[in-house]
């Protein structure tokens, strides 16, 4: 079946198998409980950390990703540092690769060369450094996020989520652009009376309250939830949240290359607030400076896009000013 299958399903089956396992080396390390903690900001703005499940799980990664498919390959993770383990993964998941005959013959010749594969090792960071307790609910934010693009869009992603209560190891959420997306089962329909809204926990700001209260005025955010993580925000829209708003800057390529392919592969889609599709190129600027709104298939995008107000689009551009 490997042999038989395009480089993008085998890319996508072996990236399944090393998320999962880059999930086990974070486990592994959260319960040893030496997290050794950086703030790779440390410049007064909001803490950007980083713990030693990120350095090792990006490792395990980067390392499993090149020794698989060969040097060739251009990576993109989050962590400028990383930290040896000795956990790599060669292995696939083979129901990804039964499905390859259905990836669409523009992607089926798809090189190596061809990808630029954007890592966030660990999404959700700050919510687990913060916690006073490692709960279910707190744990269950973390994902570990694999996103492939192909000439700057993103083609196929995971999202893999090691903490899902009663499942020992975890979930993973895959897509293919064309093939769809597979490991849960998504809300389809519009089965809500309330619209949920999902934002972030750790990074609000002015503008983003602000977005929530117009979209709340035109009965699009009944409900605020306030949760960590861009992969886990994007599980809670599969899983019937309305929508993911972050109406500010900060969050960055990795965290949103990966939801982009697994949301628009359920029938949603992901955009700056403004509308504007995400770049991924390789040397694109990393911050999402126009940030970001997700939608489920059963709402409409433009009816979200139409409700955040112009001067809020107006102070998020698409690049961000130079300093
Ligand atoms: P959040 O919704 O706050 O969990 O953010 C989603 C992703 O974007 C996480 O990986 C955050 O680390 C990142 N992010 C968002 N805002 C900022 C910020 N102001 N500084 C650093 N990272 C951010
Ligand atoms: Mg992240
Ligand atoms: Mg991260």
């Amino acid at each position: 079946m490997w042999a038989r299958s395009c480089f993008l399903t085998r890319l996508v089956a072996s990236s399944v198998k090393i998320s999962e396992t880059a999930g086990g080396v974070i486990k592994e390390i959260l319960c040893g409980g030496e997290l050794k903690i950086v703030d790779k900001g440390g410049n007064g703005k909001p803490a950007d950390l980083q713990t030693e499940a990120d350095r090792a799980a990006q490792y395990c990664i980067v390392r499993s990703l090149h020794k698989v498919f060969g040097d060739n390959l251009t990576i993109i993770g989050e962590e400028d540092v990383t930290s040896y383990t000795p956990k790599i993964e060669e292995s696939y998941c083979a129901k990804v690769l039964s499905l390859d005959e259905r990836c669409p013959a523009d992607l089926r010749g798809i090189k190596p060369e061809d990808v630029v594969i954007w890592v966030d090792p660990l999404d959700g960071t700050v919510e687990i450094a913060n916690a006073a307790k490692k709960t279910p609910a707190v744990l269950a934010q973390v994902t570990v996020l694999i996103g492939i693009a192909y000439k700057g869009r993103p083609v196929a992603g995971i999202i893999h989520q090691p903490y899902y209560e009663g499942h020992e190891t975890g979930r993973t959420v895959w897509a293919i652009n064309g093939v769809g997306t597979y490991g849960m089962d998504y809300v389809k329909a519009d089965n809500k009376q309330q619209k949920v809204v999902v934002t972030t926990r750790s990074h609000g700001t002015s503008s983003v309250d602000a977005a929530l209260d117009a979209l709340n005025k035109k009965g699009l955010a009944d409900q605020v939830v306030r949760v960590g993580g861009a992969g886990y925000k994007v599980m809670r829209v599969l899983e019937g949240a309305a929508a993911y708003v972050f109406a500010s800057q900060g969050c960055k390529k990795w965290d949103t290359a990966a939801c982009e392919a697994v949301i628009e592969g359920s029938g949603g889609r992901l955009t700056d607030i403004s509308g504007r599709m995400l770049n991924y190129d390789k040397g694109v600027q990393l911050n999402n400076s126009g940030g970001v709104l997700v939608t489920s298939c059963w709402v409409d995008h433009q009816e979200y896009l139409g409700s955040i107000p112009q001067s809020l689009k107006d102070g998020l551009p698409e690049f961000q000013a130079k300093n």
